[in-house]
This record gives C-alpha cells, sequence and structure tokens, in this order.
C-alpha cells in the first residue's frame, strides 16, 4: 500500500489552459530537462527515470527553458541540498507562469521527506514522488498532461504499518539503463540494496529511503553481465550500509563477500567496487574476498563520522573509536596497501573543542586517502533534531571544517608523493575537465582515469585510448590528483640466431 495522494482540482483557468497547451505538446516530442543533487544513488536513479522516459519518447534538454516537464532529484541528507532545490524551484517560477503546460516535478529524498509541504512552498509544482515510487513516474506524468492535476506519490512512514507493508511500499528501481546518461559508458553503479536500518540519530535516510532491503543475487549478476555487454568496465555496487548485504537464497545467507565471487566471474567486467561500508560489518570474509579477487577494488571508504566516543555515543553509530581502530588495522593487515577513506561531521549537537581534538587526532593517526567532510546541520524528522539542541556556532563548525580538510589534505598529498615513480594500470574515463573546456588542437588531448585504488589520474592520450585499460607513470601528484605520462613500451629489432648446420 502507498500513501498516494491526488489533488485533480487546480484552478479552473490554469488547468484549461495548460491542459489544451497539454495536449498540443503531447503529439510532438516530449523534452526533458533532470537535474540532479546528492549521492550516487541519485544519480544512479536519475540514469534510470531517464532511460524509462526515453521509452516514452522524451529527449533529453539541457536547460528548463527547453523542456515540457522539468524534473529535480533532490536530497536530504544536509540544509544546504535541499535550499538549491527551493532556489532552482524559485528560478522557474516565471516560466511556469509563462507556460503553464509544462509539468514540473521534485522527486527523490526531499519529496518522501517534505511531501505536500512542497507544494505549499512552490505551487508551481505538479508532481512530488518519494525514491521508492520512481517506477510510477511515466504513468504519473501521462496522468497529469491529461489533465488528471496534481499527483503525490510517496512511500509509508517508518511508523504507519507492518515492516512487511512498509518496505513493499519502498520499491527497489532497478529497471532499464542507458548508457548515455552515465558519465563514462565503461562504468556503471549497480544498487545492491535499498534503505538503512541503522538510525544514526542525525541522519534522514532510514526514513526517506525506507528498510533495509538487499536484492536478489540473481537481478544483481543478470545486471552486471548486461552492463559488461554494453561495454561496461567498473562496475560500483551501491548501499547505504553496502557490506550489510544480505540475501537468503536456498536457505543460506548471500552476504557481499559471497557476491563479489559472483561477479568477478563476469567475462568482460574488469572492476568491481562497492560504497559505503558500515565499520561493524567489515567482516574477515569480505576483507579475504577483496584481497584474493584480482578484480576488486583495495577501495574502501568507511566512515567514521567522529573521534571522539562521547559524540559516536550521541550520533548512535553502534562502535567505539576503539573499536573503529581495530577495524582500521585488521583492513591493512589483510589487504595491505588497501586505500581507506572516511566521512566526517563536525559540531554536531554538544562537540565540544577536545571532541574535535579527538577526531584531529583519529585523521591524524589513520592516514585516510581522503576524507569528506560535512557542517552538522539539523534534519527535522531525526532523533538528533528531537532530542539534542544544535549548539555549536555555525562560525565554530566553519573553522573547524576548514582545519580538519587543512590536516586531511596535507596527509593526502604526502601520501601520495611517494606514488611519484611508480606506474598503475589507468581505466581512462575520458577527457579532463581541462580538455572539455579547451576546443581540440591535435590528436593529442588530455584524459583522465582511475588507478584500481580510486586514484585520479590525468595524463596526455588520445581519443582512442578512452575506455581501456593503460599502464600510466606517475610524474607529479598533490592531495587529489595524479599527474602522468603512458608507459610506452619500446619495441626493439627482434633477433634471431640462426642454427647453421655446423
Ligand atoms: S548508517 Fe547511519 S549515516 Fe549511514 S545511511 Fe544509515 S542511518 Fe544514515
Amino acid at each position: 500500500m502507498k500513501n498516494v495522494e491526488q489533488d485533480k482540482k487546480p484552478s479552473r483557468k490554469r488547468t484549461g489552459t495548460a491542459n489544451q497547451a497539454r495536449q498540443v505538446t503531447s503529439a510532438m516530442t516530449k523534452r526533458l530537462y533532470i537535474e540532479t543533487v546528492g549521492c550516487q544513488m541519485n544519480m544512479l536513479d536519475s540514469e534510470l527515470v531517464v532511460a524509462s522516459l526515453r521509452h516514452e519518447g522524451y529527449e533529453l534538454v539541457a536547460t528548463p527553458d527547453l523542456a515540457d516537464t522539468i524534473l529535480y532529484n533532490t536530497c536530504s541528507v544536509r540544509q544546504h541540498a535541499e535550499d538549491k532545490i527551493y532556489s532552482a524551484l524559485g528560478r522557474i517560477k516565471d516560466l511556469k507562469r509563462q507556460h503553464p503546460e509544462k509539468i514540473i516535478g521534485v522527486l527523490g529524498c526531499m519529496a518522501q521527506k517534505d511531501q505536500r509541504r512542497i507544494i505549499k512552498r512552490a505551487p508551481q509544482v505538479d508532481l512530488v514522488v518519494g525514491p521508492g515510487q520512481l517506477h510510477q513516474i511515466p504513468r504519473l506524468l501521462n496522468e497529469i498532461a491529461s489533465g488528471g492535476g496534481r499527483k503525490i506519490e510517496v512511500s509509508l512512514s517508518r511508523l504507519s504499518g507492518s515492516r512487511e507493508k512498509i518496505e513493499q511500499s519502498f520499491e527497489s528501481y532497478d529497471p532499464l539503463r542507458d548508457p548515455r546518461m552515465r558519465p563514462s559508458p565503461y562504468q556503471a553503479f549497480v544498487r545492491i540494496m535499498i534503505g538503512c536500518d541503522k538510525f544514526c540519530t542525525y541522519c534522514i535516510v532510514p526514513s526517506v529511503r525506507g528498510p533495509e532491503q538487499s536484492r536478489a543475487p540473481r537481478h544483481i549478476e543478470s545486471e552486471v553481465r548486461q552492463l559488461a555487454d554494453e561495454g561496461c568496465r567498473e562496475v560500483t555496487l551501491l548501499g547505504q550500509t553496502v557490506n550489510s548485504y544480505r540475501h537468503r537464497e536456498n536457505s543460506r545467507d548471500v552476504r557481499l563477500a559471497d557476491l563479489l565471487y559472483r561477479l568477478h566471474a563476469i567475462e568482460g567486467i574488469d572492476r568491481i567496487k562497492f560504497v559505503t561500508n558500515y565499520p561493524r560489518d567489515m567482516s574477515d570474509e569480505l576483507l579475504e574476498a577483496v584481497r584474493d579477487l584480482p578484480k576488486c577494488s583495495p577501495y574502501l571508504h568507511v566512515p567514521v563520522q567522529s573521534g571522539s566516543n562521547r559524540i559516536l555515543r550521541r550520533m548512535k553509530r553502534g562502535y567505539t573509536v576503539e573499536e573503529y581502530r581495530e577495524m582500521y588495522c585488521r583492513i591493512h593487515a589483510t589487504v595491505p596497501g588497501a586505500a581507506v577513506t572516511s566521512d566526517f561531521i563536525v559540531g554536531f549537537c554538544g562537540e565540544t573543542e577536545s571532541d574535535f581534538e579527538q577526531t584531529v587526532a583519529l585523521v591524524r593517526e589513520s592516514r585516510f586517502k581522503n576524507s569528506f567532510i560535512f557542517k552538522y546541520s539539523t534534519r527535522p524528522g531525526t532523533k538528533g533534531a528531537e532530542r539534542f539542541e544544535d549548539d555549536v556556532p555555525d562560525v565554530v563548525k566553519r573553522r573547524r571544517n576548514n582545519e580538519l580538510l587543512e590536516i586531511q589534505n596535507a596527509i593526502s598529498e604526502e601520501d601520495n608523493q611517494p606514488l611519484v615513480g611508480r606506474s598503475f594500470e589507468v581505466l581512462v574515463e575520458g577527457p579532463s575537465k581541462t580538455s572539455l573546456r579547451q576546443p581540440e588542437t591535435g590528436p593529442v588531448l588530455q584524459l583522465v582515469g582511475r588507478t584500481l585504488c580510486d586514484r585520479i589520474v590525468v595524463f596526455d592520450g588520445t581519443q582512442r585510448q578512452i575506455g581501456r585499460i593503460i599502464p600510466v607513470r606517475i610524474d607529479e601528484a598533490n592531495a587529489h590528483t595524479l599527474f602522468g605520462s603512458m608507459v610506452t613500451r619500446h619495441v626493439g629489432p627482434e633477433v634471431y640466431t640462426l642454427n647453421v648446420p655446423d
């Protein structure tokens, strides 16, 4: 059962004009503009929404004014991400007034969280669809275009029924893939689970993405096989807590380690990554699979969030700094040379200077490959917002953010220096940003790719190398990027020994 609302009585005048214009538009090609904010899950959702709408005859356009349907795929993890969407909606208000036939939709986490409130704040919106209902979009757009009025389609709230019913209302959305929507056709995200049951006190994900549910391994395998057939060489398995993956099959649990073995056997796929990991579920079996499977990237993103046990308790992260440290040592003992990255939230409710200093100490000690650092912002609907006061002033949050970032950047730069002079196999993604900005001047262009450890490498190459894995020697390095040159193999004259008979 879903929480479905319909508003079939928008103002008469507007409906009449809009409907006539929509009917004319629907006879022509339908043009879609989509903007995405947030995580890789959202990028994947947008890819799938576009694929399903392309099937219905839509084509993508670059700006809202060229589109008949304007969609915003939203994020609720931080206030800043929501503000961005409301500003974008504000910017197209006049466009909607001039062209009432245009359909404006808000999708994703903010849609699930705010539901009807979005329409109150932005009455130009015609469609609100939560992340568990994205498969309904083609039908809903058709209904709106034929005068069905506004549509709000969201999943059940986490407290509104049995777990089974709530799970059913968050459908995993994994239909068609569209290589044209991916930044590189050689790399793809593959969702292996949805939702989260960890309920960290700062996080809105368990409410907006629903209960933790793992997809059947055979569905994941067939999707990866299809991607390989389309020329994809690297897959990144996605889950909010990807290493918590568990699916019951033939009376036994299939865990992420088992899944990696199965995907590793798929021909055409050369690299497998997975994000994001939950520290408590980093099992020995998983680390051994990463060590033993050559296609598996030894890149592990395992957010710790804080170096203070008091703050971790308040965040309800479910582990202590000592337990995280033990897991971190186990990673390096099992997978030598692993590239470990982390997330941090600074300025969480009640975080003192001493708590922050403990976080600084953990960053210095752990030497993560890199860290994503965020200032805490209250998320209404979370336990953190209910129980704690957001009492760290913004100026302090900003200072802590900058300080931690500076320390992490210095570590990343230092740890990248020993890579200079070494060679790495790089999967070439395409032209670098700089090269995209410059018109082509010759056969050589600047390319960007990644090592198996997820390090970004920039080097000069040719168009033909895009999508291939090639050796690159590193000449220079900064905190975030390695700069290199292609390793060319010397081909000398071949020498044959003549067998001269005695
Ligand atoms: S583990 Fe915590 S932070 Fe991560 S998605 Fe789940 S609730 Fe949010």
